[in-house]
């Protein structure tokens, strides 16, 4: 700690008081060589994970006492299923705590190929799958290793909050096609056709989607992949991590289609179908031009995902599948529970999910509207008026790049659905 010199040394000899002034200079100068520290033009422009600060601030209420209702992260609330945690506490034991290949273990990969090829009916050597931290970290790593400065990317909105800002990351440009509650929030065919320039390089679909849970059926694939076949430079992110947690009954895999297999990245992981969010644990399956180019980029700058949750993944990919059914069968039930509250509340628009743990309600009735002297004008002043006056907290449609909703994860108990709901009804109904 660095005290005062003048309050320490008033009282002292003048020789006593140079040797200080002289230490109080030096401290001045670190001060100063501190304050031209140089972040990032990269780092600055980023914007942060807006659901992940929404859930820290709902947290923080919480720390002081309110009582708030976290609606705004995804994350399912269960716990990790026993014979995940046990085969990883087994991992601990038996001293998995080297470095793991860069790629990730063999028999993680081989685990996971078998899981695509019997689920997915979709084939891919293990030699193509690159295991990262999370599903974040492989999405941003194929992001990363695909996309030149310059280049366009096509992102369907709303979308996940990370897309866009990982393509700022790669310098690429961010093309939006937005796609609203009146077209169930998927595009058309069309619409991707009139995106795609000469500079298209990649396009990005999530299917169950976050934020609005939306599942394109086959046929619905297939009138974009008709459109993505005429254009073989352009890759697509295929980010499934939702897969499991649909209840159309079906799911294809944009790598199912012959038309553009060999150019489908597929992003998925354990973190949502098996309550394994803090594991970090997701990986790509994907054309081996680019998962080579993944495993290099991340030989760089992370080495290895966790060994220890490594196996644990092995685990989850391995074992019985009864847990996953279950959690759908949970995550179902309490989306009939949300969708029937959620109609109930006037001047709001529902749309019905057919995936995830999402519901993304039209709000924008509510604009122009007040609560005393303050007037809601968009999404973002009505989450944080339900945050403030609801104690709800949601996401704005805004993070998503779809301003006019918000976002409510129902990831959690029916007992806080319902106080969520019942409070976010009352505190609309104070707006005038
Ligand atoms: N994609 C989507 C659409 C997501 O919602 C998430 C969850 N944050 C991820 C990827 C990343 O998942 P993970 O927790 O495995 O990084
Ligand atoms: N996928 C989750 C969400 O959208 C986790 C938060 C995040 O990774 O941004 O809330």
């Amino acid at each position: 700690m660095i005290k005062s010199p003048v309050y320490t040394h008033c009282f002292i000899t003048v020789k006593a008081l140079k040797v200080h002034y002289i230490h109080y200079l030096c401290t001045i100068k670190t001060k100063f060589y501190l304050s031209m520290i140089h972040i990032s033009d990269r780092v600055t422009n980023l914007s942060p994970s807006q659901t992940l600060a929404m859930s820290q601030k709902s947290s923080e209420l919480k720390a002081q006492g309110v009582d708030v209702i976290n609606l705004s992260v995804g994350e399912p609330d269960f716990n990790t299923p026993d014979h995940i945690k046990e085969a990883a506490k087994k991992a601990i034991d038996d001293n998995f705590s080297f470095y793991t290949p860069v790629a990730g273990y063999m028999s993680l990969r081989k685990a996971i190929a078998q899981n695509l090829r019997e689920v997915n009916g979709v084939e891919y050597a293990p030699e193509q799958i690159v295991v990262g931290g999370g599903a974040k970290q492989a999405l941003c790593n194929a992001v990363l290793s695909i996309v030149n400065p310059g280049d366009e990317v096509i992102i369907p909105t709303p979308a996940w909050v990370s897309y866009v800002e990982m393509v700022k990351l790669a310098e690429g440009t961010n093309v939006l096609v937005p796609a609203g509650i009146d077209q169930n929030f998927k595009i058309t065919p069309e619409q991707l056709e009139k995106a795609i320039t000469p500079r298209t390089r990649l396009i990005i679909i999530c299917s169950p989607s976050n934020p609005t849970g939306s599942v394109y059926t086959k046929a619905e694939l297939q009138g974009l992949v008709d459109v993505l076949k005429k254009y073989p430079d352009i890759t697509i992110i295929a980010d499934e991590i939702y897969q499991h947690i649909n209840f159309t009954g079906s799911f294809t895999s944009l790598g199912t289609f012959p038309e553009v297999a060999d150019r489908v990245v597929v992003v998925n992981g354990v973190s949502k179908a098996y309550a394994m969010t803090g594991w970090r644990i997701g990986f790509i399956a994907a054309p081996l031009q680019v998962a080579k180019a993944v495993s290099k980029l991340q030989s760089q700058y992370t080495s290895n995902p966790s060994s220890i949750a490594q196996k644990a993944a092995e685990a989850a990919y391995t074992g019985s599948q009864e847990c996953v059914e279950e959690m759908r069968r949970a995550f179902e039930r309490r989306r009939d529970l949300v969708v029937s509250l959620a109609k109930e509340i006037p001047d709001i628009e529902v749309n019905v999910p057919q995936g995830a743990f999402y519901l993304f309600p039209k709000v924008s009735a509510y604009f122009g509207k007040r609560f005393g002297d303050k007037v809601i004008e968009n999404d973002t002043d009505l989450a944080m008026y339900l945050l403030e006056e609801g104690h709800v907290a949601t996401v704005a449609g805004e993070a998503f790049c779809l301003p006019g909703y918000i976002r409510l994860s129902y990831a959690t108990s029916d007992d806080n659905i319902r106080e969520a709901m019942r409070r976010i009804a009352e505190a609309l109904k104070k707006l005038k």
